[in-house]
Order: C-alpha cells, then sequence, then structure tokens
C-alpha cells in the first residue's frame, strides 16, 4: 500500500503555487502530531498493513525539524510494516539541504529526494518568489547525490512567465537549465508548465493584466525543447512531466497513475481505496481540531464506475504505458458503443496506439494528450 503525508508549511509562499501551505510555523509540531495521530485514527483504511511506498509531500517536508520527521515515522512504524519498502520520497527546497539533515533522512530510510529547483536562473527565482538561489541549488544537488540519494529527482518550470524577453532569449535560458543539470548523471527529472492559478499572486497579477498570458504556442516550443533536450540525455518520457533514465520511475507516483489504492494524510491530503475518493479538509486549524476531537473532517464521494474509467484513462493515457482495455472493461463490462467508434477513430488518426491490451499514446503527439482524453471521456448522463 502507498501513504503520501502532505506537510502544509513553506517558508514563503511562490507567486505561481496553489497548494495547500501556511507560511506561520507556529504551530508545525502541533500539526505534525495531528498527523501522527490521524495515521492511527485512518489504520483500518485499505485493511493492507505492508507499506510499499511513503511520500512526504507538500508544501515543503524538508521545513520539518529532525524531532518532527522522526515521531512522523514512529507513527507509521506503530501501524503499517515497513520493512519491505521500494521507495520513500521526501520532497525538498535546496535551502533546506544540509550535509547534516541528509545524513539523518538517510537514517530514517528515505532513500529518494524530490528537489525543488525549478529553474537556476536568478531573475525568474526571485520573480517567482522562490526562497533560494541558483548556488544553493546546484549545492544541494551536489550534497544528494554525494551522500547516495541516487534515484533522486529535481523539479524544474518552464514556459515561465512574466517577462519582456523574448522567445529566444526564453528558449536560451531553458536549454541553460537543462544543460547545468546534465554532469549531473540524474535519474529522474520532473518538468512542469507553468500555469496560472486564479487564487495565487500570478493569477491576482494577470486578472490586473498586470502579467501576460503565455501564448500557446511558447509554450508548445517550450515543451519541445524539453522534451528534446532530455531525450537527447537519454531520458525517456514516461509520464507527460516526468523523465527517467534507466527506468528509474519514480514508484508511488506511478502507482497512482496505475489507479492503485492509497491512504493520504494532512490537510487537503487525497485518499483512493478503490470504491471512493476522499478529501481532507483543506484548512489546518479545522484540520487539527477535526483529528484532535477525534473525527477527522473530510468530504467522500463514491465513484460510479464511469467516473473511475474517466480517471484511469486520464491519469494512463499520460505514461507510456497506457490502459489495459481489459481493465476498462473490468470496471464497466457495459461501455457505451460510442467509446469504441472513438477508440477506432483515434486509433485512425494515429493519435493512439494498441500494443496487444494496452492502448497508449504515441511519443509523436502526446503533446496533445488532453484533448485526446477528452474524446475518450465516457460522457455521463
Ligand atoms: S511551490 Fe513548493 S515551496 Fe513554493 S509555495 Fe508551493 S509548495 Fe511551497
Amino acid at each position: 500500500m502507498h501513504l503520501y503525508l502532505h506537510i502544509p508549511f513553506c517558508k514563503q509562499a511562490c507567486h505561481y503555487c496553489d497548494f495547500h501551505f501556511s507560511t506561520n510555523l507556529s504551530y508545525k509540531e502541533r500539526m505534525v502530531k495531528a498527523i501522527g495521530r490521524e495515521i492511527a485514527l485512518k489504520s483500518n483504511y485499505l485493511g493492507e498493513k505492508k507499506l510499499e511506498t511513503l511520500y512526504f509531500g507538500g508544501g515543503s517536508p524538508s521545513i520539518l525539524s529532525n524531532s518532527e520527521l522522526e515521531s512522523l515515522f514512529r507513527a507509521i512504524r506503530e501501524v503499517y510494516t515497513v520493512d519491505n519498502l521500494k521507495e520513500v520520497t521526501l520532497e525538498a527546497n535546496p535551502d533546506d539541504v544540509t550535509p547534516e539533515r541528509l545524513d539523518f533522512w538517510y537514517s530514517l530510510g528515505i532513500n529518494r529526494i524530490s528537489l525543488g529547483i525549478q529553474t537556476f536562473n536568478e531573475v525568474f527565482l526571485k520573480f517567482m518568489n522562490r526562497a533560494h538561489s541558483s548556488s544553493e541549488a546546484l549545492k544541494a544537488l551536489e550534497l544528494i547525490l554525494d551522500k547516495g540519494f541516487e534515484t533522486s529527482s529535481v523539479d524544474l518550470i518552464y514556459a515561465k512567465t512574466g517577462f519582456h524577453l523574448d522567445e529566444k532569449r526564453q528558449a536560451e535560458i531553458l536549454r541553460k537549465d537543462i544543460e547545468i543539470l546534465r554532469p549531473f548523471g540524474l535519474q529522474h527529472i520532473s518538468a512542469y508548465n507553468l500555469t496560472i492559478e486564479e487564487d495565487t499572486v500570478f493569477g491576482r497579477w494577470a486578472a490586473k493584466e498586470k502579467l501576460a498570458a503565455i501564448p500557446d504556442d511558447y509554450a508548445v516550443e517550450q515543451y519541445k525543447i524539453v522534451t528534446g533536450e532530455l531525450a537527447a540525455m537519454g531520458f525517456e518520457q514516461y509520464e507527460i512531466s516526468n523523465f527517467a533514465r534507466n527506468q528509474k520511475y519514480a514508484v508511488h507516483n506511478t502507482s497512482y497513475w496505475s489507479g492503485d489504492e492509497y491512504l493520504g494524510v494532512g490537510p487537503s491530503a487525497h485518499s483512493y481505496n478503490g470504491e471512493s475518493r476522499q478529501w481532507n479538509v483543506a484548512h489546518n486549524h479545522r484540520y487539527m481540531e477535526g483529528v484532535e476531537s477525534g473525527s477527522p473532517e473530510f468530504e467522500t464521494e463514491v465513484l460510479t464506475s464511469f467516473e473511475k474509467v474517466n480517471d484511469y484513462l486520464l491519469t494512463g493515457l499520460r505514461t507510456i504505458w497506457g490502459v489495459s482495455l481489459n481493465k476498462v472493461s473490468r470496471i464497466e463490462p457495459n461501455l457505451p458503443a460510442g467509446f469504441r467508434d472513438t477508440l477506432e477513430k483515434l486509433k485512425s488518426q494515429q493519435l493512439l496506439k494498441q500494443k496487444g491490451d494496452f492502448i497508449f499514446i504515441p511519443q509523436e503527439v502526446r503533446i496533445l494528450t488532453d484533448r485526446i482524453v477528452e474524446e475518450l471521456f465516457i460522457i455521463m448522463d
């Protein structure tokens, strides 16, 4: 089984980010206790007690002190067997990485760091209100790989906005970001297209027309640079935003894309048990009060078989493996005739390919993934 822990704190708010977090750290310890308690309260959510993957996300899990992190591991070990953990990931910001912290994380069993670099360009880092500098990012990466976190990953952001730079200059900056990573011999990189979300500083600037929208063709151009440069470095684009060498795929995230069941704890965390989705309240104080009183606050939505098929298509078709048609039929044996027709149409347009039981989107047209998936979605009455 897979466990996700949402740590809802950050040092400062990045201007593009709409994840759930607070920059008020005064009650961090109380939050950690609450998350530990929720782990115990939800111990029977999936029935299964053998953990396969553990993922500390957020927010910024690297903001936790050693004793806070240790207490979360204690809470996990009280409920779950951790002997066969395949992957334990901690998302970290470069400015939190020190040799001492890495030693401690390693001693806890963390074997993968997901490092939020985003870019090495100082101007962009400041404009996005990131808390770290380019030199801190380089230092952190060096320390992580020296310590032996070999399957660690780096996050990059492309198609950035807000500058009156021409596209040629933007392309140079992106190529340089990737070039800087080359000598590190990383096994995994995640690259995300910047999106401007309403409830963020960028969203508010955009609403007042103080921030230029990102033109589609510019985003496409930047996507092509990312996929082209990383392919040339031997990376396989195994999911639309994720690239791995030597099949060092992210195990935890791949489980989401395969439709596996998982438990998420912490404010705003989502869970899935094969029948329903559940999401915790995205409010730190309401979350803590709920857990402390023994009644965590969350909402649940029981999924229809059509919704399950759609979820599986949405995530599975973003990967190189695609989706199994047998699995789709097992979820919903009476698929509407329109589904098969659309499938055949997309195949004849070379937008989908089939290998055995699996359909997948070929590399050349992956940029059209959202459109293709939308066409396949089963229309629900
Ligand atoms: S991008 Fe990461 S570090 Fe920045 S505010 Fe969002 S969660 Fe925090």
